[in-house]
């Protein structure tokens, strides 16, 4: 208990779905700001269950990588109270940046930059046993130097035990992989490279790629986009919990489709892209096999981080 009196509290910043976020700063140097998330634990998880968070959040402060926001202390108050003391970043995320399509402009070698940095974070969270699971473009946070740093793992676990059962209602619907859809209780760090792939298609378009009012729109919008999954194409869908198909079937769309769409980041930036929208997880590229490929390389080069587009 001596982590919550090393930093001071200061104004409130911003309200989210589970929490709180106040500005503070170091106690020793007071020039030293930080973020200080306050999560709302709901009332029939009260009794001790801050403590257990506590300690399953431990593990994320080991995670130290320049594209993954610090996660510089966690401690318990008042025993409800869950409060995360992060790296403070004030120049907002990627969404901001996407929406403002008026004040912010940026080309393929900006998007090439922003995916370099998200797919070095996915990769080094996947080497240390950690699924993020809830990659969406307002936990990609933008720091003063132009790195993007993921935020958010409020929903992250260690999934080091592949057999342990888990929930399938995580990730935000329009970020969230098929397998979850279909309640997928094992599952693997594909289903953040699903979210990766459509953080991608949304930035070259500049508007959600796959905008599911509803699960079952959510499965529909994926069926026509890239195509209706069968038992030839994923091997053991149809055996899934909640394994439902829309009526009309669709084929697996071709690279011309989405050349089509999103043929501005060049046909090696459209080949990456299907390989990490692939329906069966098992198929999916890998984050290590993201940085190996070759989108990286041609041209043009990603736009270094100090010249990225920034918030008008
Ligand atoms: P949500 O993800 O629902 O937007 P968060 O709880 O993550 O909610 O954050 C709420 C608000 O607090 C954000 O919109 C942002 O303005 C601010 N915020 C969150 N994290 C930070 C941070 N590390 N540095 C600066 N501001 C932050």
């Amino acid at each position: 208990e001596d982590e919550k009196k090393k930093y001071v509290k200061g104004k409130k910043l911003g309200e989210g779905t589970y929490a709180n976020v106040y500005l503070g700063h170091e106690r020793r140097d007071p020039s030293v700001l930080v973020a200080i998330k306050k999560i709302k634990v709901q009332k029939e998880y009260e009794d001790g269950m801050a403590p257990d968070a506590v300690r399953e959040l431990k593990h994320l402060q080991e995670l130290s990588h320049p594209n993954i926001i610090s996660l510089l202390s966690v401690f318990s108050s008042k025993s409800q109270n869950l409060n995360l003391v992060l790296e403070y970043l004030p120049l907002g995320d990627l969404e901001m940046l996407i929406r403002d399509v008026d004040g912010v402009r940026y080309g393929a070698a900006d998007i090439k930059a922003w995916m370099g940095m998200l797919s070095r974070a996915v990769w080094f969270c996947h080497e240390n046993f950690v699924l993020h699971r809830d990659i969406k473009p307002n936990n990609l946070l933008i720091a003063a130097d132009g790195e993007v740093k993921l935020a958010d793992f409020g929903l992250a676990r260690s999934f080091s035990d592949p057999y342990r059962v888990m929930t399938s209602n995580v990730i935000t619907r329009w970020y969230r992989p098929p397998e979850l859809l279909f309640g997928a209780e094992h599952y693997s760090g594909a289903v953040d490279i699903w979210s990766v792939g459509t953080v991608f298609a949304e930035l070259i378009i500049r508007n959600p790629y796959l905008p599911g009012n509803t699960e079952v729109e959510q499965i529909s919008l994926i069926c026509r986009a890239i195509g209706t999954p069968t038992e030839e194409n994923w091997p053991g869908v149809s055996k899934l919990p909640q394994f439902t198909l829309p009526s009309e079937v669709t084929p697996l769309q071709g690279r011309d489709s989405f050349m089509g769409m999103f043929g501005t980041v060049g046909s090696d930036g459209v080949d990456l892209l299907m390989k990490t929208l692939v329906l069966d997880p098992n198929k999916r590229i890998t984050a290590r096999d993201m940085l190996l490929h070759n989108w990286w390389r041609a041209d043009p080069k990603p736009t270094r981080k100090e010249d990225l587009p920034k918030k008008g």
